[in-house]
């Protein structure tokens, strides 16, 4: 069997090094052809030296100096920089297989180049779905790509609908997708108390360990309303037929609920080895390195509808998907500004929303005809944003 050829990108976040990990277990699978780390250089050049991929993309030229002094003439990679660079190694000819693990807006180019030159497209980035969903699945249509779900819900949904399911394919006998979200840290916090809550502790989720930003996005649940909007497009189902619940143990990845009674669930220990080597290996199972569920030791499980007081974010992704066009682009936009301020001690934990809904609620919804439209509508919303923080500071 050829190996296949993998460029990850973002290969030093939480996906990048979980997927690594479970490439390293199949060298017999996989060779890594390029890695990509934005400013951690020092982490970056540790995974050269072990996965001695051809090339190396870093943000710009001081990091490619580091990351050179760094390798030195120990590899033959070749160090890149800049978001042309990550676009390169998504899309070069020795490419069979991209992973897509850049947090934010700031991954869509990349998948898209992916996307179009039919790579195999193992999608964590669900940032560019959101924000550009139907453009995006239009590169995958054109460009023969095969879009593989690695966000663990996702992937469990993938995993529990027919063999052979197509994307955008609406009727296949299912009633509704159900997403479980284990409601983060601050389930259960008095909400009176979310206005005092610390990046840190926003960042202590109980069952993952994941980056920073996607955490802050679990704590308020913005995460499960991305993943509804990303669920959407995906599988071409609209919003009525998305339901959340809330599953604090995070066993059950998600299910699909059939019209004859049938519910098909996924269930896992929360770790993203699975829902990797599940999409790297498909259609065959990998070892993934994952423990082995025992749900005699889990004990109990237990659910609950998610409390839309207690995350408004959650409510304002089900209206942005309601509302359709550029909706979604200005409510990922304005997140992404919103998490960065609190994550700095710029914006309370319980001001993300309504920066949020303030920025939505003062742009128009337009059509999205082509990416610059996008581009624009996302440039527009992180400056309204702003906006709206330095009107806030002090307050
Ligand atoms: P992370 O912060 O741990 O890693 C992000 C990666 O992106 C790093 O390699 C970083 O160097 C790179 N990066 C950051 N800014 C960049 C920029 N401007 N240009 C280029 N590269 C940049 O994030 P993560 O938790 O691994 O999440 C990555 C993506 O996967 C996110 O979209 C997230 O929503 C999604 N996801 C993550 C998990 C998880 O368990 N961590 C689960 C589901 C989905
Ligand atoms: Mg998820």
């Amino acid at each position: 069997m050829k190996r296949q050829s993998i460029t990850i990108l973002g290969s030093t976040g939480s996906i990048g090094c979980s997927t690594l990990d479970v490439v390293a277990r199949h060298p017999d699978r996989f060779e890594v052809f390029a890695l990509s780390g934005h400013s951690r250089v020092a982490e970056l050049a540790e995974q050269c030296r072990q996965h001695r991929p051809r090339v190396a993309v870093v943000a710009g030229p001081s990091e490619a100096q580091q990351l050179r002094t760094l390798v030195g003439a120990d590899t033959a990679t070749e160090v890149l920089y800049g978001p042309q660079a990550l676009e390169q190694i998504a899309s070069a000819a020795e490419v069979d297989t991209v992973m897509a693990a850049i947090v934010g807006a700031a991954g869509l180019p990349s998948s898209l180049a992916a996307a179009r030159t039919g790579k195999r497209l193992l999608l964590a980035n669900k940032e560019a779905l959101v924000m550009a969903g139907e453009l995006f699945l239009e590169a995958v249509r054109t460009g023969g790509a095969t879009l593989l779900p690695i966000d663990s819900e996702h992937n469990a949904i993938f995993q529990s609908l027919p063999v052979g399911f197509d994307y955008g394919l609406r009727e296949c006998g299912v009633r509704r997708i159900v997403l479980t979200a284990s409601g983060g840290p601050f389930r259960d916090t008095p909400i009176k108390q979310l206005a005092d809550v610390s990046p840190d502790q926003a960042c202590a989720h109980p069952n993952w360990v994941m980056g920073r930003k996607i955490s802050v996005d679990s704590a308020t649940m913005m995460n499960k309303g991305l993943e509804v909007i990303e669920a959407h497009w995906l599988f071409g189902v609209e919003a009525e037929r998305i339901a959340v619940v809330i599953h604090p143990e995070s066993v059950i990845h998600s299910m699909v609920d059939y019209i004859d009674g049938s519910v098909i669930a996924q269930l896992g220990l929360p770790d993203m080895r699975t829902p990797i080597a599940h999409a790297l290996g498909f259609p065959d199972r990998l070892v993934s390195g994952t423990g082995m569920l025992d749900l005699c030791r889990t004990g109990k499980l237990s659910f609950q509808d998610p409390d839309l007081q207690r995350f408004p974010c959650l409510r304002l992704a089900y209206d942005a998907l309601q509302a359709g066009g550029s909706a979604a682009t200005v409510l990922n936009a304005a997140n992404e500004i919103a998490v960065a301020a609190f994550l700095d001690g710029r914006l309370r934990f319980d001001r993300i929303a309504s920066l949020v809904e303030a920025v939505m609620t003062r742009m128009p919804v337009v059509h999205l005809d082509d990416l610059p439209t996008v581009a624009g509508v996302d440039g527009e919303a992180r400056s309204r944003a702003r906006e709206q923080l330095e009107a806030r500071a002090g307050h």
